[in-house]
């Protein structure tokens, strides 16, 4: 067996009770695991400092000297804190502990030389350590001490058991002087060469005992690209294995509806980056390998006439298709816009979302099994075990960071041969993000918007301007536009929210009297169906303002309305206010998007109001996003397990990864199943860690 899968309770100094905490805290069960805890940080202790020199500067300093005696002062409230007395040949000061005062007292020595370490305050005239951390000097001369010491996370309840960062350093030191022969390189020495990589237990070595900062640097360096090389290999690899073992459904002939509609029924002309896009579609259609593509195109970019035309091509060789929503607002709007586009050709074409009655139900599960409906639009309803396809060629999602994980692949098994998956969303992704997320997918990007739109103006604004603001809406309303206003809605304060709707949409009603103006309002809490109505009403034009929360924000369509007012805009985030604000701005008119917020705002909200007004680009906004609210939050709870990185950091190593991911992709075309002799240990490696990480199973 590997010394390495050895129980960590087994290695010199830890044993059952600290092993138990071990596993509990950090999630290291054996040796390896221990190996890979890798420092959040490193402090420079190249310096000893004198107690007469000490300043109250908060900084961390280490001083050598021994402690003359120790007590415990009694607090009051049966709470104690235990003191003891440090002195060197210049002074004397405090150490104090809360925390752990038992095992504290009965491993301290007294008159012993140590070396304390941590941040320093001022009480007085005298300065006092709390919680320092100690080490005897004789160890700390003896120690593999480096001069950038490293340090390790850790939990509260590993504090206050004693195991502090100095008890792991000499855990680590432990494992070190077990195992150190062992480690050996999983990287081809090709790789190490041409990109400069010092070795695997070099690396790991000065990532646990920096010989210095460049030796810090580089072992860093490595085994960031390591890890981001690793799972560039899986992803890539899983991609290939897809499209040689998973036999699509070829779509082989470009056929009378497709060509029909391209030639005669087409609105409008095509954009470029919606011809690239179609094309790259149809050659994944047309091949032997069942697509899985992700299409990437802002808000407005024209996503849905793409989708539509995918779909005629899958009519045309004779399989079904269906196109799922995250709102019955969206599934419905698709079904009328896609009724529309498609009226001049012979399709069927259906809605199923909650609402459909019964009635309708049977007829649709009916002609789906029979085969007589082609295209099937609808929200959730769609995965229902009832819905059964006769021949499901295509499925494409909308909005897909709105569906989880099952969700996504429960549309998989719809057909006994997967269906080609189209992906949309209007939510660009950082390229970094799609490279480690959907690695395994093709990406397609509409990275052009159809001509003649103007940008929207976005400008921010405070309550207090309120009036200027109401002024500016009854001068546009003059001019036939419409205007949304949107109110924020999240699930944790829905009542307060619903309450400042409802506080809001009667101050508007005020504001914007009948019969002058006539307002439409639309919010989670009414029936599907009014909801419906009061879209209609919207966008027949017949009501001037749509009050709403976000329900709104996904996707629905009506050109004329050209303001959109977010009222405490503060509380939404960037891609959520990117989306809001691609409502307008979808007619020939000029649009403008108004952020109302209050005047007390974290940097962070500044940050988003700054970069929605200078910015209409999504995938800028992304971006921004990215670094305010790291990728764990962006991707959601469901897919942020890919996210758990053990040392690089998908903000900051962009360029790493994008290094890693050509190498593999590189790597791979030259050799695939990974069988030349130089990749031995490389696919030892790789087989390894595909047993150890189920991470990646979500993507499909
Ligand atoms: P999204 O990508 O946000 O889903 P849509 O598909 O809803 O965008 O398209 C937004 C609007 O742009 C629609 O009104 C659509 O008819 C229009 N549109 C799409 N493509 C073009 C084009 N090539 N030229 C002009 N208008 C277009
Ligand atoms: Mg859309």
């Amino acid at each position: 067996m590997n010394l390495l899968e050895t129980p960590i309770e087994y290695l010199k100094g830890v044993g059952p009770q600290r092993g138990d905490l071990l596993r509990k805290e950090l999630g290291i069960h054996k040796y390896a695991d221990l190996l890979n805890l890798f420092p959040n940080r490193y402090i420079d202790r190249t310096r000893y400092y004198k107690i007469n020199e000490l300043q109250n500067s908060n900084s961390e300093v280490q001083i050598v000297g021994k402690i003359i005696n120790i007590k415990t002062v009694e607090q009051g409230k049966g709470r104690s804190r235990l003191v003891a007395t440090f002195v060197d040949e210049t002074g004397q000061m405090e150490l104090v502990w809360f925390q752990g005062q038992k095992w504290i007292r009965e491993s301290i020595k007294i008159n012993v030389p140590y070396v304390i370490f941590g941040k320093v305050a001022q009480f007085g005239a005298s300065y006092n350590m709390a919680h320092p951390e100690m080490e005897l000097l004789e160890e700390h001369k003896a120690s593999l001490r480096s001069a950038m010491q490293p340090v390790y996370p850790s939990t509260e309840k590993l504090a206050n058991k004693g195991i502090s960062n100095k008890v792991i350093n000499k855990m680590m030191q432990q494992l070190f002087v077990e195992t150190q022969a062992l480690f050996s390189e999983n990287l081809p020495n090709y790789l190490l060469e041409e990109i400069k990589l010092i070795p695997k237990n070099a690396a790991l070595f000065n990532i646990h005992f920096p010989k210095s900062q460049d030796l810090l640097a580089k072992a860093q360096f490595r085994l960031k690209f390591e890890e981001l090389f690793f799972i560039q290999l899986q992803l890539i690899t899983k991609n290939l294995i897809r499209k040689h073992k998973i036999k699509g459904m070829p779509f082989e002939k470009v056929g009378e509806n497709f060509n029909n509609f391209y030639k005669n029924h087409l609105p409008f002309d095509l954009t470029n980056a919606q011809k690239r896009v179609l094309k790259e579609i149809r050659n994944d259609l047309g091949s032997n390998a069942q697509m899985n593509r992700l299409l990437q195109g802002d808000v407005g970019s024209g996503k849905t006439i793409v989708a539509l035309m995918c779909m005629l091509l899958a009519k045309d060789n004779g399989f079904q298709s269906c196109l799922m929503a995250p709102t019955e607002i969206l599934a419905n709007q698709h079904f009328n816009g896609i009724t529309e586009l498609a009226k001049e050709l012979n399709i069927n074409i259906k809605i199923l979302t909650g609402s459909t009655k019964t009635s309708d139900r049977k007829i649709i599960h009916e002609e789906l099994e029979n085969g007589s409906l082609d295209i099937l639009i609808g929200t959730h309803a769609l995965l229902e075990d009832k819905v059964q396809f006769h021949n499901l060629g295509l499925a494409i999602i909308d909005e897909q960071h709105r569906f989880g994980v099952e969700q996504r692949s429960k549309l998989w098994k719809k057909n006994d041969v997967p269906p080609h998956v189209l992906v949309m969303t209007a939510t660009p992704i950082p390229r970094t993000l799609a490279m480690s997320l959907y690695g395994d997918l093709d990406i397609s990007v509409i990275d052009e918007l159809p001509p003649g739109r103007k940008p929207i103006q976005t400008v921010h604004r405070y309550d207090s301007n309120r009036l200027k603001v109401w002024k500016f809406l009854k001068d546009e309303i003059a001019k036939g536009r419409q205007v949304y206003i949107v109110y924020p809605l999240i699930q944790e304060s829905e009542k307060m929210d619903y309450k400042d709707l409802m506080d809001g949409y009667e101050s508007i009603s005020r504001d914007f009297p009948l019969p002058q103006y006539s307002i439409s309002i639309v919010h989670g809490k009414m029936k599907p169906a009014d909801k419906d109505e009061e879209m209609r009403r919207f966008s027949e034009g017949k009501t001037n303002i749509m009050v709403a929360t976000t329900v709104i924000e996904v996707g629905v369509n009506v050109p004329n309305a050209s303001v959109m007012v977010i009222e405490s805009a503060e509380r939404f985030g960037l891609s959520q206010l990117h989306q809001l604000r691609g409502r307008v701005g979808r007619g020939a008119e000029q649009s403008y998007c108004i952020l109302m917020t209050s005047h007390k705002l974290s940097n962070d909200s500044k940050i988003r109001m700054e970069t929605m007004v200078r910015t209409n680009d999504g995938f800028e906004i992304s971006e921004v996003d990215l670094k305010l609210r790291g990728p764990g939050d962006i991707m959601g709870k469901q897919q942020s397990g890919v996210l758990n990185l053990q040392i690089a950091d998908l903000v900051k190593d962009k360029e790493i990864l994008q290094l890693a991911r050509h190498h593999a992709i590189k790597l791979l075309k030259d050799d695939a199943p990974m069988e030349k002799p130089e990749h031995a240990k490389l696919r030892e490696a790789f087989i390894e860690l595909g047993k150890k990480k189920t991470i990646w199973n979500y993507i499909s």
